[in-house]
């Protein structure tokens, strides 16, 4: 393993670290060529030089420290210092994939988390008083009660509910692009199982009863703190109905007609190319009609 997580500080000669610096929804980077960047690589005196806040070590990457931490887009106006050419930049985190070493930005997601966390759990919630950083592992205590906060996670289900050779996507309220369709998303409540939540997601935006749900696979997802667990489950019955409170419109698909749909990064665009795989070739691990 490269990349090793560790809220252990080693003492080190590495004078230099990896930095993931993120401001609102974007991170720095540095422009290696057209279409590529790279995570900044600094001596650690550039803390003080970019005025850097919330700085956290979160691990290694083959040995080199690696720290997040924020920055006021302001705190770079003119003069830069001199290590920072016009290279840099700021660059939406989303749009990192693809355009990066995908160690990095898997990197830059753990690290987006670790850094949220550092940053909101600065008091505590119940009694209000400050919280410390433990040295040990990843948390944040009360000095006061001794409550101790971890990084959150959200568990949230992500389901392609096939039907008849035909999958269910709908276009969301919230869906950045506004042009894109994706499987059907939500997060899990407090006292159901997985599948529990599937059937409610599904019925609350849709209208439909689902069956046969089955276990796809699933991904950490730092937008901004969720663990997505795929599933793929079976029409039952119902028309669709949509919640317009969530759901523009949704319709049923075939494989070769599909509309705008989530890149491969996403468990979604992974559980539609399962779709479209199983709807062109003979071989089918799950016959969604029977
Ligand atoms: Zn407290």
């Amino acid at each position: 393993m490269d990349f090793i997580k560790t809220a252990i500080e080693q003492a080190t000669s590495s004078i230099r670290a990896y930095f993931y610096i993120f401001s609102n929804n974007s991170i720095f980077v540095r422009e290696t060529s057209k279409d590529l960047v790279s995570i900044p690589y600094f001596e650690k005196t550039m803390i003080e030089q970019l005025k850097l806040k919330g700085v956290c070590f979160f691990g290694t990457y083959k040995n080199i420290p690696c720290y997040c931490a924020k920055i006021t887009p302001g705190n770079l106006s003119e003069p830069l210092p001199d290590i920072l050419s016009d290279k840099y930049k700021f660059i939406n985190l989303r749009s990192l994939f693809g355009k990066i070493d995908p160690i990095f930005w898997s990197i830059a997601g753990y690290a987006r988390q670790i850094f949220d966390w550092n940053i909101n759990f600065q008091f505590c919630g119940k009694c209000g008083n400050p919280t410390t950083r433990k040295t040990d592992e990843h948390a944040r205590q009360c000095e006061k009660c001794n409550l101790t906060f971890y990084p959150r996670i959200s568990p949230a289900i992500i389901t392609a509910v096939i039907k008849n050779k035909q999958i269910l996507l709908a276009r969301g309220i919230n869906f950045p692009d506004k042009k894109m369709f994706s499987v059907l998303a939500g997060f899990v409540e407090p006292g159901e199982t997985l599948e529990e939540c599937v059937k409610r997601e599904i019925f609350e935006e849709v209208g439909i009863i689902v069956k046969n749900i089955q276990y796809f696979g699933s991904q950490s997802w730092p937008f901004p703190d969720s663990l997505m667990i795929g599933f793929i489950a079976e029409h039952e019955k119902g028309k669709i109905s949509i919640d317009t409170q969530e759901i523009v419109e949704a319709h049923w698909f075939e494989a070769d007609n599909l509309p705008a749909i989530p890149g491969k990064q996403a468990i979604a665009g992974k559980l539609i190319e399962w779709f479209s795989l199983q709807n062109k070739h003979t071989y089918s691990a799950f016959d969604a009609t029977k």
